[in-house]
């Protein structure tokens, strides 16, 4: 358990251990998670101790698209390595990436790059501020860790803070910008509608993911489109996770409804860190009237990525790939559910599917599937993002496993007795602070 071990280390030297929360072990399997890879290839991943699993878990949280270390990409990345990967003078792939991602999203003329998703989100805030010369913004989902977002939990007093967005703590947040975030609910038009009415002449953006878990209610992509073009907010649309799963681009693509703003991040590049903010012309020159720039938005690697990722994409048809396996996988979990009596629901796109287990103690069998999982050689939770590595070998594989796994998760929330099956203690949820 070398990585445990490290791990220990880790959150002594490294406040909270990882730099993600999604990547904490204590959310797969406290005390047991392999923790740290030494190597990935495909869908594969080695750990420290020299043993690979085959990763039907996250890919990376969902940034490597096309498998990790893919042949193209890296291929992409070393020639910008050797041509030199910072430099006084410009990357030229800037300019060629706008191309691509201008024509794809042929509503958008101009694009500004960044190198992570958060990051991203504030940069088309700042945008959208500088062009409205507005401050509010109304919001749904989760759109990363700075400051605009997390004011959204500072209340009027100590005592509401974190009352938005459970977890999501705002310490460090000035208090001075309780009021400026906004949170309406996905496909409730009406509570966009009051805030709105409340901050007609105020709102700066509406910034939201066009959809994700649950498929847009009729008219309500379109009523919030024009609740935005009515007051003259700027229409941000979050495409970090779910841009280019469902087809070479946004998914708002195939939804018929035009942002003002879109940012893409993680699956962009394939892992190698970048992230984009494209846009409608008027919007982004806004860009120019604020202060928005910075060294390491100029290296090559990241660019050089994005264009080999999208080629990629369009060439093989990856979408289509995602869709099947992530169809496959989600099949398995509803037939393993029920042949094995556990109340197995599945949710979400097949290209970002997720399962929770319908029992009062659904942490403790999630992470009991998790332990009985990583036993049978695969990295696994209650979620999947596919890959293009992902064969319907791996999945066959897999979901053998799950039916051995499943039954054995249904005897156990019989007996009510999994929790003493697990080697440790069950899996944490969301944010909390660690000792
Ligand atoms: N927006 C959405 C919709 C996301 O899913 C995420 C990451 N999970 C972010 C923003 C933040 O991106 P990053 O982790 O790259 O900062």
């Amino acid at each position: 358990m070398t990585g445990q071990a490290l791990y220990r280390r880790a959150k002594q030297l490294i406040p909270g251990g990882t730099q993600l929360l999604s990547k904490r072990p204590e959310l797969f399997l406290p005390e047991r998670w392999p923790a740290y890879a030494a190597r990935a290839r495909g869908v594969e991943v080695v750990d420290l101790d020299g043993r690979t699993y085959v990763d039907m878990s996250t890919m990376g949280v969902g940034a490597c698209i096309l498998g990790y270390g893919d042949p193209d990409v890296d291929a992409a990345v070393k020639d910008a390595v050797d041509r030199g990967v910072m430099c006084t003078l410009n990357a030229p792939e800037e300019v060629e990436l706008a191309e691509v991602l201008c024509a794809l999203h042929p509503w958008a003329q101009m694009v500004r790059y960044v190198r992570s998703g958060g990051e991203a989100l504030s940069a088309a805030v700042r945008i959208a501020r500088a062009h409205t010369r507005r401050d509010r913004v109304a919001f749904c989902g989760y759109h990363g860790w700075t400051d605009w977002y997390l004011a959204a939990n500072l209340g009027e007093s100590d005592a509401l803070d974190g009352h938005l967005l459970p977890g999501l703590a705002p310490a460090g947040v000035p208090r001075g910008l309780a009021g400026t975030a906004l949170p309406f609910h996905y496909n409730r038009i009406e509570e966009l509608e009051a805030i709105v009415e409340e901050h007609r002449h105020e709102l700066a953006a509406i910034v939201m993911e066009p959809c994700r878990g649950e498929a847009p209610a009729p008219g309500f992509l379109e009523g919030v489109r024009s609740l935005a073009s009515e007051s003259g907010a700027v229409l941000v649309f979050d495409e970090v996770t779910t841009g280019f799963r469902v087809t070479t681009g946004g998914i708002h693509l195939t939804l018929g409804i035009e942002p003002d703003l879109a940012v893409f991040a993680k699956a962009l590049a394939n892992g190698y860190p970048m992230a984009a903010v494209i846009g409608r012309e008027d919007v982004m020159q806004a860009a120019q009237s604020t202060f928005m720039s910075s060294t390491n938005w100029t290296e090559r690697v990241g660019p050089a990525a994005a264009l080999a990722t999208i080629a990629k994409h369009r060439r093989e048809g990856v979408a289509a790939r995602l869709a099947e396996i992530g169809g496959l996988v989600s099949d398995g979990w509803r037939r393993a559910g029920d042949r094995s009596g556990l109340e197995v629901r599945t949710h979400g796109l097949p290209s970002l599917a997720h399962f929770d287990i319908g029992h009062d103690d659904e942490v403790v069998l999630t992470t009991l599937f998790t332990q009985l999982m990583l036993e049978r050689g695969f990295l696994a939770s209650n979620q999947f993002k596919p890959s293009f590595a992902h064969r319907p070998e791996h999945v066959g594989r897999y979901l053998e496993a799950v039916e051995e796994v499943f039954p054995i998760l249904a005897d156990a929330a019989e007996r009510g007795d999994a929790a003493s099956m697990l080697d440790g203690p069950p899996a944490q949820r969301g944010f909390y602070r660690l000792a």
